[in-house]
């Protein structure tokens, strides 16, 4: 077992936050042998923590039936969606889960290099997870022939980002590895076949990796228990703005906006961005909804208004975040973002028609649809939403007898 000094576990949760002892997660993944790891994590419906949302089995298996002699788990620290913080938690307080969920990953799909991909602005944290490594080598849970009898060979890098926010996509992640610019790859091929130098990859949240230790120990069944039926399990969200009590919460899928307000002891909240820059804003109107892929689904964003915010002023600051990032390779995210961003400016100006304004709302959606990643389908989220959920602050007076905006 590890000779490391662990900082001692304050928070508490359902799956990520209960009791964990280092290498439990792996003694029960050798047990249960390559099949029955995959047999446990399909049962327990686990889904991609970084907001994408896809099957990790799925990805899992087909990773593991992928024909190569060389294959890489790549776990995705690049934590880059504003309001997000909760891979941080993990990696500085519970470093133990991420690191065996890469090893049980390994072994599974016949990896011998797992490598961390941490964000640039978290450099702070290299040399103390550097240090972690080197014991698990001292320990001989990372190196050649890690388990006995197992012909079981793996060792984990890191390797920094350099703060590109499109990074966190997994292509573009791969693409910054391999020492290009982080850009997006067209799909397909998909990492699971032509990933990390042309060869079969997985591509896990940080999240994702560290629940799968205590799905094996618990059980697809148990982790089931938590969460409705389309999500299941648990969530960490990291909470902040205009609270009592912000941090991060681990809590089950299908908890409402409402009892979350509750918990960080939230007043007189105006409205709550769930996910980040790239989700929905949600008014009081909605506080009943629940989080959940199946409802209001996030990567574990949560941003809280109270009614001293202005609106338009955040929808600002979020559209120049995307205008900023995109990284210019299609033109609806290229084009859109700026144009979406005029926009905003226009009707701070009020410079503007509400025939105009339709006109934006449709280019965001064709930018939802025709964009090439992630970014430039979700950015014009904060933009319908806002401008759809917050018409009578943004635009007044104005609005008055305008039944279609
Ligand atoms: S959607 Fe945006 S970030 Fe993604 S490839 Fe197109 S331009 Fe780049």
């Amino acid at each position: 077992m590890i000779k490391t000094e662990t900082l001692s576990k304050k928070r508490s949760g359902p799956v990520l936050f209960s009791e964990y002892k280092q290498g439990e997660g792996v003694k029960k993944a050798l047990e249960l042998g390559r099949e029955n790891i995959l047999f446990e994590l399909k049962s327990s419906g686990l889904k991609g923590r970084g907001g994408a949302g896809f099957p990790t089995a799925t990805k899992w298996m087909l990773t593991a039936a992928s024909n190569s002699d060389k294959k890489f788990i790549v776990c995705n620290a690049d934590e880059g969606e504003p309001g997000t913080f909760k891979d941080r938690v993990l990696l500085l307080e519970y470093p133990e889960l991420v690191f065996d969920g890469m090893i049980i990953a390994g072994y599974t799909i016949g990896a011998k290099n797992g490598i961390l991909y941490l964000r640039g602005e978290y450099e702070y944290m290299l040399k103390s997870l550097e240090d972690y490594l080197e014991l698990l080598r001292m320990d001989n849970l990372l190196g050649e022939n890690i388990f006995a009898g197992k012909d079981f060979t793996f060792d984990i890098t890191i390797r920094l980002g350099s703060g590109a926010y499109v990074c966190g996509e997994e292509t573009a992640l791969i693409e910054s590895l391999e020492g290009y610019r982080g850009e997006p790859r067209n799909r397909p091929p998909y990492p699971v076949n032509t990933g990390f130098l042309g060869h079969p990859t997985v591509v896990n949240n940080v999240e994702t990796l560290a629940s799968v230790p205590h799905i094996l120990i618990k059980g697809g069944d148990w982790f089931r228990t938590h969460g409705t039926d389309k999500s299941t399990g648990s969530k960490l969200f990291s909470i902040s703005g205009d609270c009592k009590k912000p941090g991060v919460y681990e809590l089950p899928w299908g908890t409402s906006i409402n009892e979350l307000l509750n918990l960080v002891e939230a007043k007189n909240t105006k409205a709550v961005q769930v996910g980040g820059a790239s989700g929905i804003c949600l008014p009081k109107s909605q506080f009943n909804r629940v989080l959940g892929y199946e409802d209001a689904a996030t990567g574990g964003s949560i941003m809280i208004f109270n009614e001293s915010r202005n609106m338009l002023k955040i929808l600002k600051n979020f559209m120049e975040f995307f205008v900023e990032e995109s990284c210019g390779q299609c033109t609806p995210c290229r084009i859109g973002n700026i144009k979406l961003l005029e926009g905003v400016e226009k009707i701070e100006k009020d410079d503007f028609t509400f025939s105009y304004i339709n006109n934006l709302k449709e280019l965001g959606r064709t930018m939802q649809a025709a964009s090439k990643c992630g970014l430039g389908q979700s950015s014009p989220n904060s933009f319908i939403s806002i401008l759809d959920n917050f018409k009578d602050e943004i635009f007044g007076a104005k609005r008055k007898g305008e039944k279609n905006v």
